[in-house]
């Protein structure tokens, strides 16, 4: 076997191969490229093409594929196989610098909320140099970009490229006034931490729920849950160590730098964490990421679940979105310097993160709002649906001197008010650990909680980035205009910390009391469900601020709004359609089944004579026969809010009916359901329990 530095990145087409297989001409020109995003000259192309192919084919590949994500949320990909005819009636093994640019998959099925008429059903793939290519199985994958010829975004990627860009351009012009003349460019850089739960292959196929939807929609709590806080960080099992041993294998041969595992909070889950990267390739990483989780699972007998909350009553699963601002030079923007000058240069990026956070509070939390996250978010669960920020108290320290004007409690004279280079030094390392809080500054990163498991971290990226963009570039405005810059930039930092400071809570971010507090004191934004979030998309402040970085045009936000207003709807109807299914032919049946059985046994006993008791048998079949009664009424009910939604006029509409009605209806069947597991003879119940699932793998 191979050593894991052999190995790693076998299957990637990366700087290492390059410089290998191209000429030197060639290699300089498309580092270029990658680096600067200089124009790629055809001629590069193709040999960049047939190096690629050649080192493809070396590997086993036999074909190629445009690789993308659409809006689905997933990625997408169409393999075009290498071979082309050769004059004497064999093939020969092909691939030009075309086909490398540019792809044309039938987009027609791909959603794009209005933004292509079927007709026109063209999009185009485009090559993104930046993140290498990769062979997965026996196909070449090259990253790309997914347009409409209307050159109209439909994919996620094209939108975080241009927010990275947005970002790029106004971090450079706060750093020039900061002298830093040889900074090149700016970059984020994402480590998403990912959670997720394995359950044995054999107990997801007796499940209909987890098949369709990827969650229980029945279940009656298990006797124990996580209620002993034992599986956090607890002694990993067998099956599970090897299924990591194999995914680690798998991720590094890709390149990704899969680091810590372990296990989480609730029986069966399970966390994942790689080493942060830029973050248009941590978001290629983690959608692959997921992706090979899933296989690897199969290989192993296992299923590894996404969802954000796969069972009612345990913990959901999430993905923690760690980012950091950096320069190609090797500064991170978001570390407190050595020097009071440093810090002050690092104070107007931290100001430019809590202004963007709370003037963007509500595209944040659009960014993860799905039909899954919405049974964490705003459910009682962490975080909630509420953004704030957490800064630790050191940082709080110097926020608060600075804007009341007093002494630093560390320091015995300073004045802050006296300009720059009297502001404090900290250290970076004393920020304390909150682990409630949905936007957590952690030493020197960001970290933001809010995702679902199942979310792309494309979104969150591209309105993060966006936001410290338009906080950016006001602060660039002014203080490019300015005659005291260092009276200008302190001044800034101080009006920031006073408009600002309601988005930053220390305390206990599950408290009840915070979010009475969050919306009735401070007046910060609860959008509880992905109904209530989404319409904001289009508020007219959102909308100028995208477009006025460019990372979306109004057309792209429009389509936005749709599809993922559509994803909402068609992934909660199919959950209701799933539970009318369940219910009528496999649930409600196997209560009669048992009942009349209890019944036979009743009748025996009674024909025997012998005044044997059957007190037992009529209890149970007096309360499930109610139960059920109460299950065909509740799916009658269930099956007409799904008609009813037929009368909505638009999508908000069906949304807004989904959230009021179709989600009560749903939840009033379950109850019900399980209340009849609990009392039906196991080897009746048609499903294995919550307990089979969470305890089953070994
Ligand atoms: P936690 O205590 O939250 O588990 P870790 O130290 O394990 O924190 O880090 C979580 C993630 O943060 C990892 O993916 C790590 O690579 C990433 N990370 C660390 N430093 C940075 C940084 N400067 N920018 C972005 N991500 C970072
Ligand atoms: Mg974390």
């Amino acid at each position: 076997m191979k050593s894991v530095p052999e190995s790693f990145a076998s299957m990637v087409f990366d700087d290492r191969v390059m410089k290998a297989t191209l000429s030197a001409e060639v290699y300089s020109s498309l580092r270029k490229t990658i680096d600067e995003g200089a124009k790629l000259d055809i001629s590069v192309a193709n040999s960049v093409a047939t190096a690629m192919k050649d080192w493809a084919v070396s590997k086993g590949a036999t074909h190629y594929t445009h690789w993308f994500q659409p809006l689905t949320g997933i990625t997408a990909e169409k393999h075009d196989s290498f071979i082309s005819p050769s004059p004497d009636g064999g093939v020969i093994m092909e691939f030009s610098g075309k086909e490398l640019i540019k792809g044309e998959p039938d987009a027609s099925s791909f959603p794009s909320g209005g933004l292509r008429a079927t007709f026109e059903a063209r999009g185009y793939t485009a090559w993104d140099p930046t993140s290498y290519a990769f062979i997965k199985g026996k196909t070449l994958c090259i990253p790309t970009a997914f347009c409409s010829y209307g050159s109209e975004a439909l994919d996620k990627k094209t939108p975080l490229l241009r927010s990275m860009e947005a970002l790029n351009v106004q971090a450079l012009r706060i750093l020039r006034l900061f002298g830093h003349d040889d900074v090149k460019c700016v970059r984020t850089s994402v480590g998403p931490e990912q959670e997720y739960f394995l359950i044995t292959k054999e107990m997801y196929d007796k499940r209909p729920d987890l098949r369709f939807t990827g969650r229980t929609l029945f279940g009656s709590k298990p006797p124990k849950g996580q209620e002993m806080d034992d599986h956090y960080f607890g002694v990993i099992k067998p099956k599970v160590e090897e299924y990591m041993e194999d995914l680690n294998a798998e991720l590094w041969k890709l390149g990704i730098l899969a680091k810590t595992e372990h296990n989480e909070v609730a029986p069966a889950q399970h966390e994942l964490a790689p080493i942060y990267t830029t973050t248009n390739i941590a978001t290629d990483h983690n959608q692959l990421t997921m992706e090979i989780m899933q296989k690897v699972a199969a290989r192993h007998g296992l299923v590894c679940l996404l969802h954000e909350k796969p069972f009612a009553g345990v913990n959901g699963s999430g993905k923690h979105n760690n980012w950091s601002i950096s320069t190609d030079t090797g500064i991170n923007l978001l570390s407190p310097g050595e020097t009071p000058y440093d810090n002050a240069q690092f104070l107007i990026f931290l100001c430019a993160v809590i202004k963007a956070v709370d003037d963007y509070q509500d595209l944040l939390r659009i960014a993860v709002a799905t039909a899954g996250n919405d049974h964490r978010l705003g459910a009682n669960e962490a975080p909630p649906a509420v953004v704030s920020m957490f800064l630790g108290d050191e940082l709080n320290a110097v926020l608060e001197a600075i804007e009341t004007d007093t002494p630093y409690k560390n320091s015995e004279k300073t004045q802050l008010k006296l300009g720059v280079d009297v502001l404090p030094k900290f250290n970076r390392d004393t920020t304390d650990r909150n682990r409630t809080s949905p936007f957590a500054f952690t030493g020197n990163k960001f970290e933001f909680r809010m995702l679902g498991s199942a979310n792309s971290i494309a979104c969150t990226n591209i309105m993060l980035n966006s936001a410290v963009a338009e906080s950016l570039k006001i602060y660039a405005d002014r203080l490019e205009q300015a005659d005291d810059f260092k009276a200008k930039l302190h001044e800034m930092i101080r009006k920031t910390i006073k408009d600002h400071k309601r988005i930053i809570f220390n305390g206990n971010g599950y408290d009840d009391a915070w979010i009475k507090e969050a919306t009735e004191k401070r007046g910060l934004l609860n959008y509880r469900t992905t109904p209530d979030a989404i319409p904001h998309l289009l508020d007219k402040k959102n909308v100028e601020m995208l477009t006025s970085h460019k990372v979306f045009t109004e057309a792209e936000l429009h389509s936005r709004h749709e599809i993922t207003l559509e994803n909402y709807c068609k992934t909660v109807v199919i959950e209701a359609n799933t539970m009318v299914t369940m219910a009528k032919t496999e649930i409600s049946p196997a209560i009669a089944k048992y009942t009349s059985k209890l019944a036979d046994a009743v009748n025996s006993k009674k024909a025997a004579d012998s005044g044997i008791s059957y007190g037992y048998e009529t209890s149970v079949i007096k309360k499930l026969s109610m139960l059920n009664d109460g299950i065909s009424i509740k799916t009658s009910e269930l099956e007409d809010a799904l008609i009813k939604l037929q009368d909505a006029e638009d999508i908000e509409q069906e949304g807004y009916a989904i959230r009021d009605n179709l989600l009560t209806k749903m939840s009033e069947l379950r109850t019900l359901c399980d209340q009849a597991e609990t009392m039906t003879a196991k080897e009746y119940w048609p499903y294995p329990s919550y307990g089979d699932l969470l305890f089953g793998v070994k």
